[in-house]
């Protein structure tokens, strides 16, 4: 039956039962002679009726009691009818969205990491799974405590207060054995709360340090004989053997290439065992500048354009050696891959936002889009024949990259195929220092 057509049943078998009585009431006061007073009387019968009726659902509904099925005639039978198939939808859906509430919180709990719901304002634990409880040691559900208290590293807590949901913390000490390692991640699980993934990396940290020292001792041990190589090879005078020239001339070029891959390959491990600086020095950025203004005409040779510009008047604080090394690994790389007759622009600029910036730009080659996200990457080269040619070992955007994350600093790059690039190496306002008085210009 469609909505209308019932609504005008309930309203027809309403008014025909009430035209019903008045007419039967009418009839009797009509035989009694007493016509008006007994349709009064009734009229107040029916009003109190409805009033009755009113009061037994309203009673109902006030004491959320689930109203009985009926299948009366009228309007307030119909009503009736309608509030208990809403009320028995309602304990359906809410039946339904338990029994999926409580699927996924039994999906979380097989799962293999550790997972906490964690109130974002105090960190308290709302609730955690079997992973989590034998990993934080927590006590029985319902009273799992805080994070705070579960992981007293203070790293903890003040990742938590940053919100950091794009940077897991990383090897951080088990409360139940130090001798397992951990990674939390945050994820926004609602407004008020966090969801906290918890994973054992010990294995993942021992063979990141396995492949580290297995990378330095190689490159360590590699050191000597390359070293000697070395040596004989620059004894031996062209002149004695002018039918070996060429071949020695090779030799003495790969042997060169091999060495300076050693120390790229040394350097790289030095800067992935650091977490941070040591120390941060005032970086005397105008000596700095004309230094490597000089190793760029000398590896041009004249080839190039080459400008420095510092319009910053300012000096950075960190490591002199280790930004030195950065920038001129750009300034060469600009040098090797823009033609002879083009140009290479290093510029050091203030930021808008209180920080500096060092960009090298040239008019080289260009780097299709498609490689930038992966330039920084080990050995990673666009063309490798290009690359070789020029004797770049793959590692000096990796080594880049991991000074300037010392520093707290990050590369931009931007490049077009056949127009040029730009690399910049951009640090924040803590990272500048007023220009010391004898540096400045
Ligand atoms: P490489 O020692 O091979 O130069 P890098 O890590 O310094 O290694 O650079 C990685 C790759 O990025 C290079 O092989 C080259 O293809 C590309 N590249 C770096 N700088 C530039 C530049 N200024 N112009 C064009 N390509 C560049």
């Amino acid at each position: 039956m469609t909505v209308g057509r019932a609504l005008l049943r309930a309203w027809r078998q309403s008014v025909v039962r009430l035209c019903l009585i008045l007419l039967g009431t009418a009839f009797l006061g009509f035989l009694f002679d007493r016509l008006w007073a007994v349709l009064a009387l009734t009229a107040f019968g029916v009003i109190g009726w409805h009033y009755w009726r009113l009061h037994r659902l309203l009673a109902q509904l006030y004491r959320r009691r689930h109203l009985r099925e009926i299948d009366g005639r009228g309007l307030w039978d119909d009503l009736e009818m309608l509030l208990h198939r809403r009320q028995d939808e309602g304990r359906q859906r809410v039946k339904r969205l338990l029994g999926l509430v409580r699927g996924y919180r039994h999906a979380a709990g097989l799962m293999p990491d550790a997972v906490l719901l964690v109130r974002r304002d105090d960190g308290t634990i709302d609730w955690a799974n079997r992973q989590a409880r034998r990993l934080l040691a927590l006590g029985p559900q319902g009273r799992e405590g805080r994070v705070p208290e579960a992981l007293p590293d203070p790293r903890v807590a003040q990742w938590m207060a940053e919100g950091q949901v794009d940077e897991p913390l990383l090897d951080l000490p088990c409360p139940t054995d130090p001798n397992v390692r951990l990674s939390l991640r945050l994820v926004p699980y609602s407004a008020t709360q966090w969801l906290m993934v918890l994973r054992d990396v010990t294995k993942l940290l021992r063979l990141e340090q396995l492949r580290r020292d297995f990378v330095a001792n190689v490159s360590h041990e590699l050191r000597t004989p390359l070293t000697v190589i070395h040596g004989y090879l620059d004894i031996i005078d062209d002149e004695d053997y002018p039918e070996l020239a060429r071949m020695l001339g090779e030799m003495r070029r790969q042997s060169q290439r091999m060495s300076q891959l050693v120390e790229d390959l040394l350097t790289l491990s030095r800067l992935e065992a650091q977490e941070s600086l040591d120390a941060r020095e005032p970086v005397a950025m105008a000596p700095l500048l004309v230094t490597l203004a000089r190793e760029a005409e000398a590896l041009s040779g004249g080839r190039h354009r080459i400008r420095v510009v510092d319009r910053a008047g300012i000096d950075l604080a960190g490591n002199t050696r280790e930004l030195h090394s950065a920038f001129s690994n750009l300034v060469s790389n600009a040098v090797r891959y823009t033609p002879v007759d083009g140009s290479i622009d290093v510029a050091f600029e203030r930021s808008t936002d209180g920080g500096a910036t060092l960009a090298v730009r040239d008019t080289g080659y260009g780097i299709p889009a498609q490689h930038l996200p992966r330039l920084t990457e080990r050995f990673y080269r666009v063309s490798t024949s290009r690359a070789r040619e020029t004797g770049g070992t793959g590692l000096g955007l990796s080594i880049v990259k991991h000074v300037l994350n010392l520093h707290g600093a990050h590369l931009e790059i931007s490049s077009e195929v056949g127009r040029g690039s730009r690399f910049a190496c951009v640090f924040g306002p803590e990272a500048v220092l007023p220009r010391a008085q004898a540096d400045a210009p």
